[in-house]
């Protein structure tokens, strides 16, 4: 991890021939192939010995499998272990990709979420058998309502983008029993990208609204754009430049002084949990993002949960069914809600993830303020310390990211890419680029609240330090990375054509 600049500095030709680390040049497993070589043996049968063929059927049988590698345990171990090491993980190292708060996951969560009978319960297990199961989605809905001072919950969507999805959804089915669903919703410049597309795929038009120099909404524009056909605004807070909404308040009442509703989206909520709640400055609906503020894995396109809280008046409209706690104490699902939206996703969602929210939340309790408290801090210390080597397009206080731009090394011809892809030389995982889209160039640094201040002394060291080489040896910067097994890959190429299946020569 973190090599010294002297170790960077032998030339990329030598990337894939034999270098310092061993990991970065495996081979295929077939290469390790010989013949007998076995990882594991079988005592004799000790039971009559069946023709595979005919007891399977011979469409289900073969003889062999043509190229299948012959290898003992050890070689399959290291070759696992070796490859694995070719991925980047927060358990590797600081993970600063801005947006997705890539925290660290207590392995207690872990634990957790194998228990027996948590990991084996069925979701078609009746209600009365599932209590355990119920009890803790209902325990998880309460904290959520507690951190965001919202009414009514509904754990099932699946994603974040889901979750803003089903609250616009709800919104809908709102303004419609009031006899009119309205066209249009508002969204501002520095919004997260999968707005405008959940907007749309909920029936409405887009309206965008232009941020002022500070980043935040100018009220008096905004009043000019809350007309009778306006069926909400969708806000995200703190936005997507890392700084809070002030006058979220004074929004809110604009909106809602004319039947439009707010929306929150809090994928961001990592920087308020504990220290405000979007219910008492006026939200009506918002989503939370339990696989960025509330540690689980993720990444990949691996599972995540974007559950949706909403006020008092949005509550008939949540999707079914609603889990609910009866007079007697005991839980059910309630499917009798006939202004719901629907079912939104199999089940309850994600169960596995929502079992990790609901063990880390209560493991921290009041003490999330001090996690939310710690994401801000290492946020600003980066910003203060790297505020001398780079642009910083909108100075506001930093919530739990702070936004930078390429624009003194772009002089240099040296991009947000390349800084990005010389970070991985240094150790770290790079940091997103080119979003937010009103920065252009843009370098979003998200360090969380896992990080200590020795790892952030790291990372602004390496910031710094690619910061001078791109002075110096821009070039060094502009074909980075050099550390890495292979140099700058065709993304595009990498997703659109990929490689599949092994083809011997
Ligand atoms: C991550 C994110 C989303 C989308 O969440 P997914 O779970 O990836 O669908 C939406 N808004 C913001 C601000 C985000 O950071």
């Amino acid at each position: 991890m973190n090599p010294k600049l002297t170790d960077l500095e032998a030339p990329a030709k030598n990337v894939g021939k034999a270098r310092a680390h061993v990991s970065q040049n495996e081979g295929l497993i077939f290469e390790q192939s010989a013949p007998g070589k076995r990882g594991m043996e079988l005592p004799p049968l000790d039971v009559p010995a069946v023709d595979p063929a005919k007891a399977l059927g011979s469409e289900f049988t073969r003889d062999a499998i043509e190229g299948f590698p012959e290898v003992s345990e050890i070689e399959v171990i290291r070759h696992f272990t070796r490859l694995s090491t070719w991925n980047y993980a927060i358990d590797l190292g600081m993970y600063p990709l801005g947006s997705c708060t890539m925290k660290y996951n207590p392995r207690v969560n872990e634990f957790v979420a194998r228990l027996d009978g948590l990991a084996s319960e069925h979701p078609e297990q009746p209600a009365e058998v599932s209590q355990g199961c119920l009890r803790i989605l209902h325990d998880l809905q309460k904290c959520l309502l507690s951190i965001t001072g919202m009414d009514a919950a509904t754990l099932q969507p699946a994603a974040g983008a889901q979750g803003e999805l089903t609250g616009l959804l709800m919104i809908r089915a709102y303004l419609e029993s009031q006899g009119n669903p309205r066209h249009k919703v508002l969204i501002p410049d520095s919004a997260h990208g999968t707005n405008p597309a959940s907007v749309v795929i909920a029936g409405y038009e887009v309206q965008n609204i232009k941020s002022n120099s500070r980043g935040q909404i100018d009220t008096d524009h905004l009043r000019e754009f809350v007309t009778g056909d306006v069926a909400a605004l969708m806000l995200t807070n703190p936005s997507t430049l890392g700084v809070f909404e002030e006058r979220i308040a004074e929004i809110a009442a604009i909106l809602h002084e004319r039947g439009a509703l707010l929306y929150m989206d809090g994928a961001n909520m990592n920087a308020l949990a504990g220290v405000t709640r979007p219910g008492d400055f006026g939200v009506d609906v918002m989503h939370l993002n339990l696989h960025k503020t509330f540690s689980t894995p993720h990444g990949g396109g691996g599972p995540g949960a974007g559950p949706v809280l909403a006020k008092k008046i949005l509550e008939p409209f949540l999707p079914i069914p609603v889990v609910v706690q009866k007079p007697d104490g005991t839980y059910t699902l309630d499917h009798n809600r006939p202004k719901s939206v629907g079912r939104v996703r199999a089940f309850a969602g994600n169960f596995g993830v929502l079992l990790r929210a609901l063990a880390y939340t209560l493991a921290y309790g009041p003490g999330i303020r001090q996690a939310t408290e710690d994401a801000v801090l290492n946020a600003n210390y980066i910003r203060k310390n790297l505020e001398p080597y780079f642009d910083l397009p909108y100075n506001l206080p930093s919530m739990h990211e702070v936004v930078f731009s390429d624009a003194r090394q772009k002089v240099r011809g040296v991009n947000t890419m390349d800084i990005a892809k010389r970070l991985i030389d240094y150790g770290f995982h790079p940091y997103t680029t080119a979003f937010p889209l009103i920065v252009p160039g843009a370098m979003m640094i998200e360090p969380t609240e896992s990080e200590s201040k020795q790892e952030c002394d790291l990372f602004i060291d390496a910031m710094r330090s690619i910061a001078a080489e791109a002075d110096a040896t821009p070039d060094l910067v502009k074909t980075a990375p050099h550390a890495t097994r292979v140099g700058r890959l065709d993304e595009v190429a990498a997703a659109r054509k990929p490689i599949l299946r092994w083809k011997s020569a």
